[in-house]
């Protein structure tokens, strides 16, 4: 849970936070009413608050005087206000306050809580910014550090690579053009052909004034291009846009690959997987060892149970499944049925199978319901493609349902 705290004296938008505090499970607000309450709470417990929402006229402090007060404390602050003014935010901005905005409708109510879960998650984000102007670098820096990015600085583009190269977890990137040695567009270009746009996000900036540097940045794989000199708020909404849109492209992918019962691969992604660890094992003249596995008698558990008993189960068996087999490829190939590719021989596979089999027959799913018991085939060979094994399996898990369930076959 996270305190926010609120220093805002109007009754109506205090109803609309509250509001939308509500819909928010992870945040806990505190209000305040004037900037005298909110320097008596700050006093008392600054260390319990993650950010604060300020509310730009209060009746003892008409002049913004409530976010110095916040900014004194260190604590990331997002300003409301009702009134707009160029000069202030710009003001404001390079005060050092995450966001400013007006409160004239329900969007930007919303815009200020999804600032606070960005901040939330901003402090796992690398950005490297590379530019040659320390002047600049401390512009860039001075601005996104509210935010609570981790921020690093190179001062040309053969420094970037070697932080690129020595910290692979860098996220973002904001790279200068001109800058001695090798050129910002030249970096980009170099660098797409290692990594993929939800790998690392490539933000553009110079002060050329042609639009075609722009374009030729995005083309080469740059995601964003800034023209300086740019205002805080500029660089900032762009860094947050495309951080969204990678993180976006990652849910997609994670959606589309893993079930979201189990959390294990899907068909597809196994398959897919399943295909490249197959293609590796013959370059090598290795055997593989591939194994289908049924739950028995599932129908049962939710008829007799019901559905979510019956998801349980599922949940339960995935977990001990890839417990038991952390090295392995696991798949859900659909209902209760799971696969797995190993390069374990077909005995030791067999003999773990028997293990996670009894590990599943004390497995407390839901209440009053029957052990989990399953039926697999196994089989260890070098056919001519990976369906092959997986059909080969398949016709030993057959047998074992056959010759009774609650048994691994694999000669
Ligand atoms: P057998 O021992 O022969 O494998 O019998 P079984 O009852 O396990 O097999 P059957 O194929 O007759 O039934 C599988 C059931 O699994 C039917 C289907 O409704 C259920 N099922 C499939 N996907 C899910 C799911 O995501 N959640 C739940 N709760 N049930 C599911
Ligand atoms: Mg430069
Ligand atoms: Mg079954
Ligand atoms: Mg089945």
């Amino acid at each position: 849970m996270r305190n926010i705290l609120v220093i805002e004296d109007s009754p109506m938008v205090l109803k609309i936070l509250e509001h939308l505090f509500r819909q928010e499970t992870g945040l806990q607000p505190v209000f305040c009413a004037s900037l005298a309450e909110a320097e008596v709470m700050l006093e008392t417990s600054a260390e319990l608050f993650f950010a604060a929402i300020v509310d730009l006229h209060l009746p003892d402090a008409p002049n913004g005087e409530s976010v110095d007060l916040v900014m004194r404390y260190k604590l990331p602050c997002i300003v409301l206000s009702g009134s707009y003014n160029e000069q202030r935010r710009d003001e404001l901005l390079l005060k050092g306050v995450v966001d400013y905005v007006l409160k004239d409708n329900q969007h930007s109510y919303e815009y200020a809580f999804r600032l606070i879960h960005r901040l939330e998650s901003n402090s796992q984000v690398k950005i490297l910014v590379a530019e040659d102007s320390e002047a600049t670098r401390h512009y860039i820096r001075h601005i996104l550090t509210p935010h609570r990015y981790q921020i690093i600085e190179a001062s040309d583009g053969d420094d970037a690579l070697r932080i690129l190269n020595e910290q692979p977890d860098i996220d973002l990137f904001v790279v200068d053009h001109s800058m001695p040695g090798i050129s910002g567009f030249e970096l980009v270009k170099l660098l797409r052909q290692q990594m993929k746009r939800n790998e690392l996000i490539i933000i553009g900036l110079s002060a050329d004034a042609k639009g075609s540097l722009s374009a030729k940045f995005i083309k080469h794989g740059a995601d964003d291009f800034l023209r300086k000199p740019f205002c805080p708020e500029e660089l900032n909404c762009r860094v947050m846009s495309t951080l969204e849109r990678r993180d976006l492209m990652r849910a997609l992918k994670q959606a589309a690959q893993y079930d979201a019962l189990t959390g294990l691969r899907n068909r597809r992604a196994f398959h897919e997987h399943g295909q490249q660890l197959f293609e590796q094992a013959q370059r090598s003249g290795k055997h593989l060892s591939v194994a289908m596995l049924d739950l028995d008698f599932f129908k049962r558990i939710n008829d007799e149970h019901g559905h979510a008993s019956g998801d349980a189960a599922l949940i339960a068996f995935a977990k001990a499944f890839s417990s038991q087999f952390p090295h392995a490829l696991i798949g859900r190939l659909g209902g209760e049925e799971f696969a797995m590719v190993s390069s374990e021989d077909g005995a030791s596979l067999g003999k773990a199978l028997d293990q996670l089999r009894e590990r599943c027959a004390g497995l407390k799913y839901a209440v009053g319901a029957p052990p989990l018991s399953f039926s697999a085939g196994v089989y260890h060979g070098h056919p001519e493609d990976l369906e092959s094994l997986l059909h080969q399996a398949d016709l030993r898990l057959y047998q074992a349902k056959t010759q009774g369930r609650g048994r691994t076959h694999w000669q």
